[in-house]
């Protein structure tokens, strides 16, 4: 059973794990290299980090004449993480070992209109489930984390949602830690995104990079130093208000010409309804309910080349791509992933407009190039991310954001 890292020995010894899991195999020697700390204190704490079962020794490296390097690795099998993400269209759980690797799935009704009670039942009936068939012991669970859009997360903090009020006021952490008998932290689904990419890609604390989520809206997940950035109110990276165009169609965050406006999924759907041939041949519904069900119909033919729909998902490709090269001249990036629900088909389509933009007008692109690296469609980033949220809360506690309060909402 893997003892949650102490307050006595937090700091160091919580940055010495992350350096361990984001290098892969890594040697004493690198790590004291890495850290500036002496080799007698890295031999002491990736002692103690063994005797709790969170490192292991895995073989040995070059010799650079003296004796051989032992290896080290994070110890996977030494527990588990649960990941849930909550979106209207579908819940899905993931169950990590500790690299982040999927060890269980299961994606179930989303939660649609019921109410957050409702949906928190449903969710511990089916981890008891999940847990059953998996054979995973509770002891051996670190911890749950929850992703969910527009919801919430940071103690206390609000989210802007004009969707999911009810959701807003509700404590999914404190009913589902009372109802689980686990820490349960959570997330936006586009700061987890980003978080799942830092601990499943072995990134660096050293790597700052953002992570561009699109659903039915658009998020950005920035991780710098290791840490989801947080801003003032936890509503960081609120991409698709970014404004496109001053003279366009208000927006109902009271703005004009937001990015949503003119490229998420419910305006390219739109666009396309306009078109009553398009529309029948795709069977789109126009509905509300059925808006993902029209964008994949629209991104699917798009993919296969169609020419009518490509168009239309290229006019959204070209204003991603405008917000986000914007993006980048701000905050200075040289890596940038792109992941979510809304990219599962047309992925392709948006990351070439997103790479050809960036590399003709990045102002630092004499400097450096800016990596857009595409999720594969069948990684479930938030979810996965989610997981990864609630092992960096327990295992890596220096890189908790102090905006958000260990576990419990501050309520
Ligand atoms: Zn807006």
């Amino acid at each position: 059973m893997v003892r949650p890292i102490g307050p006595s020995s937090e700091h160091t010894r919580s940055a010495i794990l992350d350096m361990v899991r984001s290098s892969g195999t890594v040697s004493r020697i690198e790590l004291a290299e890495m850290s500036g700390l002496t080799a007698t204190s890295i031999t002491r704490i990736v002692k103690s980090l063994i005797e709790d079962g969170l490192v292991i020794e895995t073989g040995f490296g070059d010799s650079t004449g003296g004796k051989r390097r032992s290896l080290l690795e994070l110890n996977p099998k030494a527990g588990f993480a649960v990941g849930i993400s909550l979106d209207e269209g579908r819940l899905t759980y993931v169950v990590v070992d500790l690299g982040g690797d999927v060890i269980g799935r299961v994606v179930t009704a989303g939660i649609g209109k019921a109410s957050p009670s409702a949906v928190l039942e449903r969710i511990v009936e089916e981890l008891e489930e999940l847990f059953r068939e998996l054979e995973v012991p509770r002891s051996q669970v670190l911890g749950v984390g929850v992703a969910g859009a527009g919801l919430d997360l940071g103690a206390g903090s609000r989210r802007l949602s004009t969707t999911a009020d009810e959701w807003d006021e509700f404590a999914v952490q404190e009913i589902l830690e009372a109802r689980l008998g686990l820490p349960v932290v959570r997330d936006n689904d586009a700061a987890c995104a980003a978080l799942g990419q830092y601990w499943v890609g072995r990134i660096p604390a050293t790597q700052d990079f953002c992570t561009l989520y699109m659903s039915n809206g658009f998020g950005l997940g920035l991780v710098s130093g290791g840490r989801v950035a947080r801003g003032a109110s936890s509503n960081v990276g609120e991409i698709g208000h970014v404004i496109i165009d001053v003279d366009g169609p208000a927006c109902w965050c009271g703005a004009s010409g937001c990015l949503e406006m003119l490229a998420a999924p419910r305006a390219i759907v739109r666009r396309a309804l306009g078109d009553p041939e398009l529309t029948k041949e795709l069977e789109l519904s126009g509905e509300d309910a059925a808006l993902r069900r029209d964008y994949d119909a629209l991104a699917r033919a798009a993919a296969s080349g169609e020419e009518r729909s490509l168009a239309l998902v290229r006019e959204s490709a070209r204003y991603v791509a405008a917000a986000v090269l914007s993006t980048v001249n701000v905050l200075d990036l040289d890596r940038l992933h792109l992941s979510g629900p809304g990219f599962d088909d047309a992925g392709p389509i948006y990351a070439q407009a997103i790479s050809d933009l960036v590399s003709r007008h990045a102002r630092a692109r004499a400097v450096h190039g800016v990596d857009v690296v595409l999720s594969d469609p069948g990684f479930d980033a938030a979810a996965v991310g989610a997981a990864a949220l609630a092992l960096q809360h327990v295992l890596t506690p220096h890189a908790r954001n102090p905006r958000i309060a260990p576990m419990r909402a501050s309520a």
